[in-house]
């Protein structure tokens, strides 16, 4: 747990606020510096109820009392939701960014030419603690509150720095976007086995623990690579390579390669 205690205020605290907070109060962060602001008051009494943190309909308010400030409302909100912000007294204040597609550059002009940014892009799974989260920090953010953003994001999962923004775009292609590339592999995997005859709650649970334990393994054999990894597991003529060379031939790692490059094309239009 950080040293560095700080006032933390949600602005909007939904699922991606809700998943933070869960995960810096599991770590010991004090519920009592934590703040979320939101309209609706049924999000605001389950979270005061569960993590004991405070709650509050007053986003100006919030920000007034907080160091750190995360924006975590749903992008196309962001402009309006800023604007009575950008009249406040920001300075000294760190405001992290977790929407998806606002750049540094908009944001600040969002809030009044505020510096102090930090934009982050976090994925579906940091619900459960096992996020992947790309950070970039604007120039004006000294080493103190990147720390502080790092121990933030590192709630709910693994944390990469990116040295320039344009990064964002790439952890969207590898790590945002992609659980659906994975669902929809396990979904292909699910019409194969029905196709085979095999009962769909079965599928289901077989799928589920291959991927689960691909997953693990990679995670717990460092150093291999995945090629070897994937070696160890196809013994020449055997059954494993009939499926691997099948899904070789028809194209995979070209299809992959497409979808992550149309994934970044989609987010540099969007920006
Ligand atoms: P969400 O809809 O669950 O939460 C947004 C919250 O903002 C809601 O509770 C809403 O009531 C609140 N809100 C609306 N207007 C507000 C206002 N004026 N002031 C304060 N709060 C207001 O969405 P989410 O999934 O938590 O996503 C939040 C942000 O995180 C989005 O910008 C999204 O792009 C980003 N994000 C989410 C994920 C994800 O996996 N969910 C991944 C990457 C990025």
């Amino acid at each position: 747990m950080t040293k560095d205690i700080r006032t933390v205020a949600f602005i909007g605290a939904g699922n991606m606020s809700r998943s933070i907070i869960a995960g810096l109060v599991a770590g010991g962060y004090p519920a009592e510096r934590i703040i979320a602001s939101n309209p609706s008051q049924g999000k605001l009494d389950a979270l005061a109820a569960d993590y004991g943190i405070r709650t509050g309909n007053d986003n100006l308010a919030a920000v007034a009392e907080a160091d750190v400030v995360v924006m975590a409302v749903k992008p196309q909100l962001m402009a309006d939701v800023c604007a009575p912000i950008a009249a406040l007294d920001l300075a000294g204040k760190l405001v992290i960014s977790i929407a998806a597609g606002v750049t540094c550059e908009r944001l600040s002009q969002y809030l009044g030419g505020h510096q102090a940014l930090v934009r982050t892009m976090p994925n579906t799974p940091s619900m459960l603690g096992l996020g992947m989260t790309g950070l970039y920090a604007s120039d004006a953010v000294g080493e103190a509150d990147r720390a502080f953003a790092g121990h933030l994001m590192a709630a709910v999962g693994e944390i990469l720095w990116l040295d320039s923004e344009a990064g964002i775009d790439q952890v969207i292609a590898c790590a945002g976007s992609s659980p659906a590339y994975f669902f929809l592999f396990m979904e292909a995997m699910e019409q194969g086995a029905a196709a085979l005859g095999v009962k769909p709650e079965d599928a289901r649970l077989m799928i589920q623990q291959a991927a689960i334990g691909a997953a693990q393994m990679v995670r717990h054999n460092p150093q291999l690579s995945l090629a070897e990894l994937r070696a160890q597991v196809t013994s020449k003529g055997g059954t494993t390579h009939e499926a691997v060379q099948t899904l070789e031939q028809q194209g995979l790692r070209d299809s992959v390669q497409d979808a992550m490059q149309a994934a970044v094309r989609r987010a540099q239009e969007m920006a």
